[in-house]
């Protein structure tokens, strides 16, 4: 309206001014939201390593964080079984109620915390849980405080809240572990939200029991601070015991656990995953996915019921993938430990490495010069046909980050591509 109110002042013919107020539509069509939005740097890697594949390039994919493993058999029956008992309608939004009490079994059994299926929500994914819960969460301005390396998505969901992410950075020599004096440095009376993983993508870190009673005992001087802590990594760690901050009773009613049935179950396309809240968040959350989703497709969800009943302990073909995976990160190790310039933690769960590869910034083969770590990749993937993510997407840009859940015949040959690769640059 105004673009036209003022052009037609400009004496310009009526036909001259729809050409260009359609123009200036075009220019505004989409919103500042969406333009101030980054995409997915895993998916985009991944997408691009198809693009590859797809013009008969054989190339290697360490750039996506999901297992290779099939969803189990008993797991695919109780899908198999939902559809023949019709669960085709819409669930309940906060998802079907035998599915959240299982849950609540589950919490109680590996991580003896108890919740009540009410403080509950089951969503589509992980990653739908953490967006309600920050939605639900942030008053635009608010400060989420994130420790780097972070996941890949935590800060644009936080710039969809209209939140300000306030980023503590750890490097490989401490584990990437950020300690309590930069936590308490790190808050300010804006801070809302701490959010981290552990097992964490994209280091592999573990926080200890020890590691994460010093960090609670921050949180327990600042009652105004929720901690979203994302466990979807849960099972595949090779420390034992699974820690949640949410064993620290003074800030259990503060701490919203995500977690899932996609890493630990390999159900990564099923779009399975759920939060876990004091009772007014978890209604915060269920009243947004009522207006965005209605909630997890019926089918995943009974399935899920059939994942989460499965006592870890008790289960061989659990134990074996977690086997497997711990089996491939020690070969792993081992190969990336011979590549020269790369320095790296032993990544104690998940399925990633990181390492440091600044060594290499600077060097060049030919007119490729390589100036940070997304420069690195792209020259691994044109050059060797290996696909990784840059350090960059994670809060770190000197370091790369490398998934080793695929078979030992493709981690051999990866590892050896990217070393006789890496070698040419001088
Ligand atoms: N958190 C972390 C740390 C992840 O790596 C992922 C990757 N899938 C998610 C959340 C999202 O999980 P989902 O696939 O269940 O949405
Ligand atoms: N979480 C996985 C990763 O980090 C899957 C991709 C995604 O959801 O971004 O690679």
């Amino acid at each position: 309206m105004l673009v036209s109110r003022n052009l037609i002042s400009l004496n310009l013919s009526s036909s001259n001014v729809n050409r260009i107020t359609s123009i200036a539509k075009d220019m505004n069509k989409l919103s500042d939201r969406i333009s101030r939005l980054a995409e997915s740097e895993t998916l985009a890697m991944t997408r691009r390593s198809r693009e590859l594949k797809e013009q008969g390039f054989d190339v290697i994919n360490l750039s996506i964080g999901q297992p290779d493993f099939n969803t189990p058999d008993y797991i695919k029956d109780a899908a198999r079984e939902a559809l023949d008992q019709n669960y085709t309608f819409y669930p309940p939004v906060n998802g079907y109620l035998d599915l959240r009490k299982a849950i609540a079994l589950k919490l109680k059994r590996d991580n003896g915390l108890e919740y009540s299926p009410e403080q509950i929500v089951v969503s589509t994914g992980a990653k739908q849980a953490l967006a309600n819960t920050m939605l639900s969460l942030v008053n635009p301005g608010d400060e989420v405080i994130v420790p780097a390396p972070y996941w890949v998505s935590y800060r644009e969901i936080v710039k969809l809240a209209e939140g300000t992410s306030v980023v503590i950075s750890a490097g490989v020599e401490t584990d990437f572990k950020v300690t309590p004096a930069q936590l308490e440095q790190a808050i300010t009376p804006k801070s809302k939200i701490f959010i981290f993983s552990s097992p964490c993508n994209p280091t592999g870190s573990v926080y200890s029991r020890e590691e994460l009673a010093s960090l609670a005992a921050v949180f327990e001087k600042h009652p105004e601070i929720y901690i979203i802590s994302d466990e979807i990594y849960e099972l595949i760690n090779f420390k034992g015991k699974h820690e949640s901050i949410a064993q620290f009773a003074s800030i259990r009613n503060r701490v919203i656990i995500i977690n899932g049935v996609s890493k630990g179950f390999a159900m990564t396309g099923w779009r399975l995953g759920y939060c876990v809240a004091d009772l007014e968040i978890a209604k915060a959350c269920d009243k947004i996915q009522g207006q965005f989703t209605s909630g997890a497709s019926s089918i995943s969800q009974r399935a899920a019921i059939a994942a989460v009943l499965t006592n870890p302990a008790e289960s061989e073909e659990l134990q074996n993938m977690i086997a497997t995976f711990k089996r491939r990160r020690d070969l792993f190790l081992k190969l990336i430990n011979e590549i020269p310039g790369f320095k790296t933690n032993v990544p104690d769960g998940a399925f990633y490495f990181f390492p440091e590869v600044t060594w290499y910034f600077g060097k060049k083969n030919g007119e490729t010069v390589i100036a940070n770590s997304t420069d690195l990749c792209n020259y691994l993937l044109d050059k060797a046909h290996v696909a990784l993510v840059p350090g960059e997407a994670f809060g770190n840009p000197n370091c790369i980050r490398l998934s080793y859940a695929t078979s030992d015949k493709e981690l051999i040959e990866a590892a050896k591509r990217i070393k006789e690769t890496l070698a040419l640059l001088k």
